[in-house]
């Protein structure tokens, strides 16, 4: 589609002007929303390229282009939910693949793997990605594909990419990375060692809150090819619109991430110092377990941070009745500010005695920090703190 040569820009430029100008209609300089599910052929046997909305449509294209070069892969499929991504590499496995997947990974993946495990679908090992000893015992029974989430959610554990993808591939296992918590603008799995990369991009990509989307990025052509045939076959694309909204947003990808991450960093300073907060979960910080891995792997610690009230349950219920500028509500990645209750909210399901081995207690509180004036967001966390 695009007509400019925009090869060896730098990632911000692909954000912000991917598609720019590339219309050969009438020049217009935002990229048209194709909507038409059909094309028309310019004759007998002559195709042109583009034949039915489902394998394909110019403003997903678009999008798929620029996620392909931010990931700096050969190849993207653009889905219609982080879901439909996960379930792009999962649905194509056979009975006897094995999957190896965090224990402590997003709820809506693990309640994928589990339903696919259960009716057959798939094997499934779910590990700590953090102990040695457990990941190496479930590549030892020959998996077909690892998933690895860093950073973790909603403890933003972190692991080392480029080790465990070493060790999935010695294996002889395809490696996926869900990077929807960091982005490409603050990490690339591929460059790394994995071989795909695996995108909510409700979250970070589109940026506010007003999509539902997904994307799996390959870093081999041949791979990036066979999926686009696999989401052809399952229908699982993404529609125009979404994709016209979610280039839209992408545009501003670098810009937000930076200053939401400015944000974050200067609330879990405040937060760490506050009586009434028992731990901050935030990989920016000195303090944090992962802080060196995040240093090394990462182009930024991200907006997403958790912490523990000193309180517990009884504190995390006052503190959301009184905290202001930050919404009661899951998701994450958008430009407003939210505050969530994983043991009654994100991670609810996984019940009372599992929620303690991952060690998400009553009293934690997760944020998406987002563009809003600093010190009106740790006025308003402090709203929160005060009534605990
Ligand atoms: C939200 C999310 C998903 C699922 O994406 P949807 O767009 O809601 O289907 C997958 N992984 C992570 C880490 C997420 O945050």
């Amino acid at each position: 589609m695009s007509e400019q040569d925009r090869t060896g820009l730098e990632p911000q430029s692909i954000a912000a002007a991917h598609g720019v100008a590339s219309d050969p209609a009438f020049g217009a300089v935002a990229p048209p929303l194709y909507m038409s599910s059909t094309y028309e052929f310019a004759g007998y046997e002559q195709p042109r390229a583009y034949d039915y909305g489902r394998l394909a449509n110019p403003t997903r294209d678009l999008l798929v282009e620029a996620l392909a070069q931010l990931e700096g892969g050969a190849g993207a499929v653009v889905t219609s939910s982080g879901m439909a991504a996960i379930d792009l590499l999962v649905g194509r496995l056979r009975p006897t693949d094995l999957v190896v997947a965090p224990h402590d990974c997003y709820g809506g993946t693990m309640r994928l793997l589990k339903a696919r495990a259960e009716r057959g679908h798939i094997r499934l090992r779910l590990v700590d990605q953090g102990d040695e000893a457990a990941y190496a015992a479930a590549l030892a029974e020959g998996a077909a594909l690892v998933l690895i989430e860093t950073p973790s959610n909603p403890l933003m554990r972190v692991v080392d990419i480029a080790a465990l993808a070493a060790r999935a591939k010695a294996a002889g296992a395809a490696v996926a990375v869900d990077n929807t918590f960091l982005s490409p603008a603050l990490q690339q799995p591929l460059a790394l060692g994995a071989d795909h990369v695996i995108h909510s991009t409700t979250k970070y990509i589109n940026g506010h809150s007003d999509v539902i989307g997904g994307a799996v990025i390959s870093a081999d052509a041949d791979q990036a090819a066979q999926l686009r045939q696999w989401a052809n076959v399952v229908g699982c694309g993404g529609a125009p619109f979404d994709a016209w909204l979610t280039l839209r947003g992408l545009r501003t990808l670098f810009a937000r991430m930076e200053m939401q991450q400015a944000n974050a960093m200067a609330i879990a300073r405040h937060l760490e110092a506050h009586p009434a907060v028992a731990a901050v979960h935030y990989p920016g910080l000195p303090s944090h377990a992962g802080h060196a891995v995040a240093a090394r792997q990462q182009r930024g610690f991200g907006a997403m941070l958790s912490f523990d009230l000193v309180g517990g349950a009884e504190a995390a219920k006052r503190f959301i009745a009184a905290v202001r500028v930050f919404t009661l509500a899951e998701s994450l990645g958008g430009v407003e500010s939210l505050v969530a209750h994983p043991a009654t909210m994100t991670h609810a399901d996984m019940g009372e005695e599992a929620r303690a081995v991952a060690g998400i207690g009553d009293g934690l509180l997760r944020l998406s920090v987002g563009l809003e004036a600093e010190r009106d967001l740790i006025a308003g966390l402090e709203s929160g703190l005060s009534a605990c």
